[in-house]
């Protein structure tokens, strides 16, 4: 890390050097080697068994393309050096699989935002250029939140044109930069919440900015599963130091409703331990 400007000690640190745990505030916890990688340290909350990145690069670099790339671009040429070029051929094969597949995942998402939201004002947070909402079929109104200077631009466009907007910050920031009188029917958080070192912060302006019967939608990498288990530091829900928070069915239910949902929607369908990922739908 010599190379890099980023002190992995972060800024969201106490001062003892160690952030909280996101979901019970703990100061105590131990650390796990077979699912870090150095000099990124992963660790268990010693109260509720929270699994989340224990030295982060400071929230404030998402917000500067340049200085996010150069911290990437760093860590991508760290895993790089590390594999041989054989690994690249079956990955780059694997990633055009996956952008293909893309159209038929953004589907899953408009069917549960169809069936859940009961009424047409959708915020997504993290929307990144804003594609799974501004195809969206139907009388949606897309809003949107990202740190992402040119990403934000794109979402922005695409949103005004149906009525809606996208916010430039950090999900927590945006959040209060919205007007009071703004409410929302149904908020998507598409990996986004394992980005996230301020999730409390974050669900709590959630459930602020929700109308009456408004719900949240959150699909995250579950570290409870069973690939999860067995592949460490090489699973790829691992994402150093990009990946902060590490859900299990549980530990999410518990944060949403320290956060004050009233229910979250789990069912097993939606955190098969065969599964990397895990999907929940918090009401307000
Ligand atoms: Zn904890």
């Amino acid at each position: 890390m010599n190379d890099l400007t980023v002190d992995p000690a972060c800024a969201t640190a106490d001062a003892n050097g160690a952030r909280p745990c996101p979901v019970c505030g703990g100061t105590e916890s131990a650390p796990l080697d077979k699912w870090s990688k150095v000099p990124w340290q992963n660790v268990r909350c010693s109260g509720c068994g929270m699994v989340f990145l224990r030295n982060p690069p400071p929230p404030e670099l998402l917000k500067s393309e340049l200085d996010w790339d150069v911290l990437k671009n760093h860590e991508r040429a760290r895993r790089r050096a590390a594999r041989g070029a054989g690994y690249y051929l079956v990955s780059d094969g694997i990633k055009r699989v996956r952008a293909f597949a893309r159209g038929f995942v953004t589907k899953k998402e408009y069917r549960y935002i169809q069936r859940y939201a009961e009424g047409p004002r959708i915020l997504d947070v993290g929307c990144g250029g804003g594609h799974i909402l501004a195809g969206m079929p139907g009388p949606i109104v897309p809003f949107g939140i990202e740190p992402s200077p040119g990403m934000q631009q794109q979402a922005d466009a695409s949103f005004r044109a149906r009525g809606g907007f996208c916010i430039h910050n950090i999900a927590h920031l945006g959040l209060r930069e919205l007007p009071e009188e703004v409410k929302f029917d149904f908020i998507l958080m598409r990996s986004f919440l394992e980005h996230d070192v301020m999730a409390e912060e974050t669900l709590l302006s959630c459930h602020a900015k929700l109308a009456p019967q408004g719900k949240v939608l959150i699909k995250v990498p579950n570290f409870a599963c069973w690939s999860a288990r067995l592949r460490g530091a090489g699973w790829p829900g691992i994402r150093c130091p990009d990946h902060v928070n590490y859900f299990t069915p549980d530990s999410l239910a518990g944060l949403l409703q320290r956060c004050g949902f009233s229910r979250t929607w789990i069912p097993l369908v939606w955190r098969l331990p065969t599964s990397d990922n895990l999907w929940a739908l918090a009401y307000r």
